[in-house]
């Protein structure tokens, strides 16, 4: 990708409005900004930015836009659990892209209504269908680029981030074990070849 293209990704990335819920059927909201650029993909897919990201996109590439009626801008909702029901299986806050859900195993878990987004990933993971989407109570809607869209493409980043991390601390992990295996099995060797040189020094005495 040259820096030109970059530079127009991160504006496309931007007009997105970073629910990250793959309904564009790309794994995250930067790799539909890539296919947009790379593969001439079609600026309709986006369903939770509906015609008004679509427009966006338009205008950023320069092409005519489209007629807007009111009804068509979406409202936004968040995820709500009935807490009488949650098993406490965790499953939802490993599919939040945003960590917006708390609780440990076997206990009630909560959603932190500020932080999600909406995305609806959770829903159909719950295993007891114990979550459902409300209309959010703090507001009705909102458009990007805004601080709830910087605010969800951060707690991605930084969700991404501390996984990687993870990642890359269990191989480290693996490797520390595999190498103290390792020397583990030449002392061992080691020590053999010692006590056979030992016993053949005992035959010649
Ligand atoms: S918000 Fe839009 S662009 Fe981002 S993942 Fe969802 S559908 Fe794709
Ligand atoms: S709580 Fe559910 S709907 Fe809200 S951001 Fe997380 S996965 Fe998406
Ligand atoms: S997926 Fe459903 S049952 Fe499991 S912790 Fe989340 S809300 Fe509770």
């Amino acid at each position: 990708m040259t820096s030109k293209d970059k530079d127009l990704k991160d504006i496309i990335l931007e007009a997105l409005p970073q629910l990250q819920c793959k309904k564009c059927e790309y794994k995250d909201c930067e790799a539909y900004a890539e296919a947009i650029i790379n593969n001439n993909e079609s600026l309709n897919r986006c369903e939770p930015g509906s015609l008004q990201t679509e427009n966006q996109l338009r205008n950023i590439l320069r092409q005519s836009q489209k007629v807007i009626t009111v009804n068509e801008i979406k409202k936004f909702s968040i995820a709500e659990i009935k807490h009488e029901d949650c098993i406490g299986c965790t499953i939802c806050i490993k599919v939040c892209p945003v960590d917006a859900i708390i609780g440990a195993k076997h206990k009630i878990h909560f959603i932190i209504n500020d932080q999600c987004n909406g995305c609806e990933l959770c829903i159909s993971e719950c295993p007891v269908n114990c979550m459902e989407m409300i209309v959010n109570p703090a507001e009705e809607s909102w458009a990007w680029p805004s601080q709830k869209s910087y605010q969800s493409k951060n707690f991605y980043n930084n969700k991404k981030l501390r996984l990687n991390n993870q990642k890359k601390e269990k191989v480290l992990a693996r490797e520390r074990l595999a190498s103290s295996a390792k020397i583990k099995s030449y002392i061992k060797d080691a020590l053999l070849r010692e006590e056979n040189k030992r016993k053949q020094t005992k035959v010649y005495e």
